[in-house]
């Protein structure tokens, strides 16, 4: 298992919201997310990943952000 930055505290770089150009909440992998098999989740993380299953094969650590200022949520792939 690889290191992520973002796991791991290491990671200083901060991750703006395209919406509204804040910088946003890291909320943790969304590795973390799939294990509370969540429908909601799953389905609005298909739609902002597309193919996000095949990350986890090429040793992507996904991350969902959240921003509060405008309550934007993206993802963003950080390579372990
Ligand atoms: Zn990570
Ligand atoms: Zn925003």
């Amino acid at each position: 298992m690889g290191i992520c930055p973002f796991c791991n505290g290491l990671q200083t770089e901060k991750v703006f919201c395209s919406n509204c150009s804040r910088a946003m909440e890291d909320l943790g992998k969304i590795s973390d997310y799939f294990d509370d098999y969540s429908p909601y989740m799953e389905t609005e993380l298909l739609r902002l990943e597309d193919g996000y299953s095949n990350n986890f094969l090429n040793n992507e650590c996904v991350h969902l952000f959240h921003c509060y200022q405008c309550g934007n949520e993206q993802t963003k792939r950080i390579k372990e």
